[in-house]
C-alpha cells in the first residue's frame, strides 16, 4: 500500500472520494496483485481464481456510505468472498486521476500526445505537471473521423463504442483528455484552445451547450474504455517501484469489460 499511495498520494483525493484500503489485513502478506477498474462479481471471481491477495480496482466499492455489509447486500456479498477468499481490496480513484503517470497522463500516452501538461493544473502542493485531465499535440495534424478513429483503435473495444460531436473533416491537432466523467472539465478545454476533447458520460446538455458556444469537438468513449489503460501503468510501477527495495509481486491485469453497457443497436 504504501508504494502504491507514494505514487498515489490519498491525500489528493477529492474530498468525496473514499480511496485506500476497502477490506483485508495490512500485516497481510501479498504476492500477486490483480488489477481492475471495478470490483464486480466477474473481476472478483477471476482475482480470487488466480489466488490473487491483493486486488486493486479505480473505482472504490463502497462510494457511498453504507450501514451494513451484509452478504445480502451486492457489494457486501463481494466482500464477503473477498476476505474469505484472503484477497484484500485497495480502491485507486481520484488520487491517480490528478497524479502523474495517473489515468489522463495514460490516456494521452494511449493517443500518442507530445507535450503533455496539466489541463487544470492542481492547486494541491505536488510535482509539476499534476491536475484534472490533460492537453498535448498530435505528432501531425488529421481531420476529425481520422481522430475518432486512432482513439477507437487506440482504447480496448466496448459495446458502447464512441460519439463524436463536430465536423468530421474538422482539422485537429491540439487534444484535450480527461478519463472517467470529464464533463465539468469542457470549459477548461475550450479555454486551452484545443481542437478536440476526449473524455467520457457526456450528457446531452453538456455537448449541446459546448457546441452552441462553438467549443471544441468531442469524442465521447466508454467510461471503462478512458480508465483501464491506466492499469497495465500501475501494475508496472508498483513491480518496479517494489523491486528497488529487493520485493516482489506478481501482476495480472484484467482485461474484463466491466463497462455496464452491454449493447447497442
Ligand atoms: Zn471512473
Amino acid at each position: 500500500m504504501a508504494a502504491v499511495h507514494r505514487r498515489y498520494d490519498p491525500s489528493t483525493a477529492e474530498s468525496w472520494d473514499a480511496v485506500g484500503l476497502v477490506c483485508g489485513d495490512p500485516a497481510q502478506s501479498v504476492s500477486r496483485v490483480h488489477f481492475a477498474v471495478d470490483a464486480v462479481e466477474a473481476t472478483v471471481d477471476e482475482a480470487l481464481a488466480a489466488g490473487a491477495d491483493l486486488l486493486i480496482t479505480h473505482h472504490p466499492l463502497l462510494l457511498t456510505p453504507v450501514s451494513s455489509v451484509a452478504a445480502t447486500t451486492p457489494a457486501g456479498g463481494l466482500i464477503h468472498r473477498l476476505i474469505g477468499g484472503g484477497c484484500a481490496l485497495l480502491a485507486v480513484h481520484t488520487n491517480a486521476d490528478l497524479a502523474l503517470d495517473g489515468v489522463s497522463d495514460t490516456l494521452a500516452e494511449a493517443l500518442g500526445l507530445g507535450g503533455v501538461r496539466a489541463l487544470i493544473p492542481s492547486d494541491i502542493p505536488g510535482p509539476a505537471g499534476t491536475g484534472l485531465g490533460r492537453v498535448g499535440e498530435l505528432a501531425t495534424a488529421m481531420n476529425l473521423g481520422d481522430f475518432a478513429a486512432l482513439v477507437h483503435r487506440s482504447l480496448p473495444l466496448t459495446a458502447a463504442g464512441l460519439r463524436i460531436a463536430g465536423d468530421l473533416e474538422r482539422p485537429v491537432r491540439r487534444v484535450a483528455v480527461c478519463g472517467g466523467s470529464g464533463a465539468g472539465a469542457l470549459s477548461a478545454a475550450a479555454a486551452a484552445g484545443v481542437d478536440v476533447m476526449v473524455t467520457a458520460d457526456l450528457k446531452h446538455h453538456n455537448a449541446g451547450d459546448h457546441m452552441a458556444a462553438g467549443g471544441p469537438a468531442l469524442v465521447d468513449v466508454a467510461h471503462w474504455a478512458s480508465e483501464w489503460p491506466w492499469l497495465q501503468r500501475a501494475a508496472d510501477l508498483l513491480v518496479t517501484d517494489l523491486g528497488a527495495d529487493g520485493v516482489t509481486v506478481d501482476t495480472y491485469v484484467s482485461r474484463i469489460v466491466t463497462d455496464p453497457w452491454t449493447a447497442r443497436l
